[in-house]
């Protein structure tokens, strides 16, 4: 099996608080993988292992086969893993073309200041152009991102995230407190991505993850209870007691 990320026997403890409690997650490559679970199962926690800005007391990450337990976030985002934030992190004052064509700049070593379309920086734009593109968003690239409804606004968080060419994105929460129609259009979105991005997915809303994942995790009080297609996961006894309060 190709698995682009990997935890093994994971542990993060806050004091004498288990938040993380052994888990060895397994996400293939090309997987819409979702991770689910009550307030306080360790979802955020577990992405902050991922992602780096948290050190794990005990266990590994391994991303497309290699150990990034001891990188920084930095390097793990060099090597193909992108995150989007529960906050919206967005520059109010840009359109969308220039923050996304910022991005892609950064990656690039170009700065993240200079979005002007000279030179290197015009291959920039025209890549910022054709991302925009896949996500139906060119009709909105001279507008300024502030002025968007916030469900577009999350998914342009999501083209920032693209712009750095993952292998696989962590999506927390993308849907967070966005209207219902606007989230079904978001997901979407998030659905006609490209397969070579394996996704990694935090979502309160089950209509949403069992419309979108193909595989589903299920994290109860810092350790994984189980595991399946949306199918097995709905249909557990064990997830509809803990998770569903059946
Ligand atoms: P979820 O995202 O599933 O709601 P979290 O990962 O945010 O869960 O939290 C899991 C548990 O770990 C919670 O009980 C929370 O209070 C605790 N926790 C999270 N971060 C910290 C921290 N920095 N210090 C102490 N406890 C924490």
């Amino acid at each position: 099996m190709d698995y682009a990320l990997q935890t093994r026997n994971l542990a993060k403890n806050f004091g004498g608080f288990t938040a993380t409690n052994n888990v060895s997650l397994n996400v293939e490559a090309g997987a819409r993988h979702a991770l689910i679970g009550p307030n306080g199962a360790g979802k955020t926690t577990l992405i902050n292992l991922l992602t780096g800005f948290l050190e794990p007391t005990a266990g590994h990450v391994i991303l497309q086969g290699e150990d990034v337990t001891r990188l920084g976030q930095h390097q793990r985002v060099k090597r193909g893993l992108a995150r989007t934030f529960q906050i919206n992190r967005l520059f109010a004052d840009l359109t969308v073309l220039e923050s996304v064509t910022m991005a892609v700049n950064e990656r690039l070593g170009l700065g993240a200041r200079f979005w002007k379309p000279v030179g290197a920086h015009g291959q920039a734009v025209e890549e910022a152009v054709a991302l925009l593109d896949s996500l139906r968003l060119l009709d909105v690239a001279h507008e300024k991102t502030r002025s968007l409804a916030y469900g577009k606004q999350r998914l342009i968080e999501i083209a920032l995230a693209l712009a750095m060419k993952p292998r696989v994105l962590l999506l927390d929460e993308p849907a967070a407190g966005v209207p219902t129609t606007e989230s079904r259009e978001l997901f979407e979105s998030i659905a006609a991505l490209p397969r070579d991005v394996t996704i990694l997915l935090i979502e309160h809303d089950m209509d949403l993850v069992f419309r979108f994942a193909d595989r589903i995790s299920v994290l109860v009080g810092g350790a994984l209870l189980t595991h399946g297609t949306p199918e097995v996961i709905a249909n557990d006894p064990k997830v509809r007691e803990v998770y569903l309060g059946e």
